[in-house]
């Protein structure tokens, strides 16, 4: 479980929004996504995958805008 990271309260559920304990807006989480080329598990925070080295749509977006 997720913990908010003003005063450590646990949220509520995964679509809390906010802490309901002190009110603080909630860090977004990393969704989970797949390797197009392996199949590993990857956050879409990642710009490459950590197993293949195949360049995720992330890292795609990224290479776009340098
Ligand atoms: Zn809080
Ligand atoms: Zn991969």
């Amino acid at each position: 479980m997720d913990r908010c990271p003003i005063c450590n309260a646990p949220y509520k559920d995964d679509q809390s929004t906010f802490c309901n304990d002190c009110g603080a807006k909630r860090p977004p989480a990393p969704k989970i996504v797949i390797c197009k080329k392996c199949g590993a598990q990857l956050t879409s925070e990642d710009k490459y995958c950590d197993r293949c080295g195949e360049i995720t749509d992330f890292g795609q977006m990224i290479e776009k805008l340098i």
